[in-house]
């Protein structure tokens, strides 16, 4: 059985999600852990989180992919920012260890000018300070479109990041719609990518997977997402994703431009190219 399920609003708490996630046929979900465009955080509620957790439980739920602000930049050139979205990270984490198991994905940063290595080096810094307390959570690092000074659009980015933390609690979550514009042929080439992914990162750190179409081209550097089928990676690719041995198991979430209807289905659409 796939685990796939889509971006929900966290507004009304993690036990609401869940009963949504159920009711489109979802297994897994994400969400944002704070306003995707702010710094703001939903106030904790332990008793939400319990029951979230036996829901989860009881409905035989894959890993969730929460996700961190849009506006966190880990490698911001202003210090002061820099580390208020470090300081926002280390919140987020803590935040998860009340879904233990889970995951939290977040866009790596852009160096905004200061360069890949002077970025990589400070996402380094905030997640080995971040990760320290050793909170029941792994990290995944997204593959992004390599817009502007954006850093992930290479897989030898994220090895970097990956071995410049030194801790296992850090992985990948691959954007299909991402790698695609970024020029890596998902497409006609899966295998190949997912070999060359196998050699630079190593397949094990592949924990989830970002499903969407792209509105924009191979190797476009763009980051648009389509919904399945109606942009430049089409219905076929699809189907050999969630047919690929490897990445078939994996926690997928769909980020395209839909509301619960169409994503309830974009979900059946994969389960019936499945084959379930
Ligand atoms: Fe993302
Ligand atoms: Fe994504
Ligand atoms: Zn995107």
């Amino acid at each position: 059985m796939l685990y796939v399920g889509c971006h929900l609003s966290a507004s009304g708490g993690n036990l609401e999600m869940v009963r949504t996630a159920e009711s489109i046929g979802a297994n897994t979900f994400a969400f944002f852990t704070r306003n995707p465009r702010g710094s703001q955080a939903r106030k904790e509620d332990p008793e939400d989180c319990a029951k979230a957790v036996e829901a989860l439980k009881a409905g035989s739920f894959g890993p969730l992919v929460a996700h961190g602000a849009y506006t966190m930049n880990l490698c911001t050139a202003q210090p002061e920012a820099r580390e208020f979205a470090a300081s926002i990270l280390c919140d987020d984490l803590r935040r998860m260890a009340a879904l233990p198991g889970n995951y939290y994905n977040f866009h790596p940063g852009s160096h905004v000018g200061q360069g890949t290595d002077v970025g990589i080096a400070q996402i380094c810094d905030a997640l080995k300070k971040a990760l320290a307390p050793g909170y029941p959570v792994t990290v995944l690092l997204e593959t992004m479109a390599g817009k502007g000074s954006e850093i992930g659009g290479r897989f030898e980015e994220l090895k970097a990041i990956i071995d410049g933390v030194g801790d296992d609690s850090v992985g990948v979550c691959l954007d299909t719609c991402h790698v695609h514009d970024a020029g890596y042929d998902v497409v006609n080439d899966l295998d190949g990518v997912l070999a060359e992914f196998d050699r630079v990162i190593g397949l094990d750190k592949l924990k989830a997977l970002h499903v969407n179409d792209s509105k924009n081209p191979f190797e476009s550097h763009k980051d648009r997402h389509e919904i399945l089928g109606e942009g430049s990676l089409g219905v076929s690719a699809f189907a050999r994703i969630v047919n690929h041995p490897v990445l078939g198991k994996l926690p997928m979430i769909l980020e395209t431009p839909n509301e619960l209807p169409g994503y309830a289905k974009e979900i059946a659409l994969l389960r019936q190219l499945a084959g379930e």
